[in-house]
């Protein structure tokens, strides 16, 4: 892989200054030991499953697929509501994430995107979030989300949801609901979610002649509801369905037209059919 200029300057970037974001994180993950201190219970795993799906659901359809990229409508409570479950993800807010999104989606792999592989696998999958790379939100890519009060609240205050979340957990079950109810989902969803940045943009097929590295993966797809079909995502980013074949199973597709069907959200945008027909072909 070739390591452009820009791309060996940002691993350069690493920098102490991020203190304030690296001892979160690493505190966080160090935090997934404490499992064996407070052991498992059925309740436990339940609230782990249901929380991490919420969670990535709250990111890929939510973050992603509806205010990143318009790829489907709904009401304006609807849209809020999308965002509470991404911000319950703890990836910063809806505005943060957007705008780093829409800047990947303009640069991918090459000059100046934040999270290529190209500056090594690590650095894609978190490396970047330790470095001034992380830090710059470009107003300009999220001015549609930032005339939304209810987004800005969102993003000034994201923290509040997942120390909430985490504070009513402790209430109904103390330690062991916290542990499994709220850091290890976290982190599994931070890692899902990475995976796109990084698993997906070296490891797995392509189909289409897209001016990336992106692929697709199978097992990102299963622990993202689907959005680890990110070369189909690259080609057409503002499909609301990423799995183009039957078998690329896409969860977060099939539980929209769900909601479709029942009037919660509308206007599901598709590729045009030529380029699901070419994926058929594939
Ligand atoms: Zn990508
Ligand atoms: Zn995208």
């Amino acid at each position: 892989m070739l390591l452009t200029a820009s791309h060996a300057a940002d691993v350069a970037r690493y920098s102490p200054r991020h203190l304030a974001f690296v001892v979160p994180l690493v505190a966080l993950h160090l935090s997934c030991l404490f499992v064996f201190v407070v052991g498992a219970s059925p309740l436990a795993v339940s609230v782990f499953v249901g929380t991490t799906v919420v969670q990535v659901f709250g990111i890929t359809a939510g973050f992603h697929r509806l205010l990143a990229h318009h790829s489907y409508r709904t009401s304006r409570f609807f849209q809020c509501v999308m965002a509470l479950l991404g911000v319950l993800a703890g990836q910063n807010g809806p505005l943060w994430w957007v705008a780093h999104h829409r800047h990947h989606h303009a640069h991918a792999d090459r000059e100046g995107d934040t999270h290529s592989p190209r500056a090594g696998f690590f650095w894609s999958h978190m490396g970047w979030l330790f470095s001034e790379r992380s830090i710059p939100l470009r107003d300009d890519l999220v001015r549609d989300l930032a005339r939304l009060p209810e987004m800005l609240l969102l993003e000034r205050y994201y923290y509040v949801v997942t120390l909430g979340y985490a504070g009513l957990l402790y209430v109904i079950g103390g330690w062991q609901l916290v542990v499994w109810g709220s850091v290890l989902s976290t982190v599994f969803t931070y890692h899902a979610i990475w995976s796109a940045n990084s698993v997906c943009h070296r490891f797995g097929t392509r189909r289409f002649p897209t001016n990336d590295d992106s692929r697709n993966n199978f097992l990102v797809a299963l622990v993202t509801l689907g959005d680890g079909w990110h070369h189909n995502h690259h080609f057409s980013p503002y499909s609301a369905r990423h799995g183009f074949r039957w078998w690329e199973i896409d969860i977060n597709y099939a539980v929209l037209r769900c909601l479709a069907a029942i009037g919660v959200v509308w206007d599901l945008r598709l590729p045009p059919e030529r380029v699901t027909r070419a994926a058929a072909a594939s």
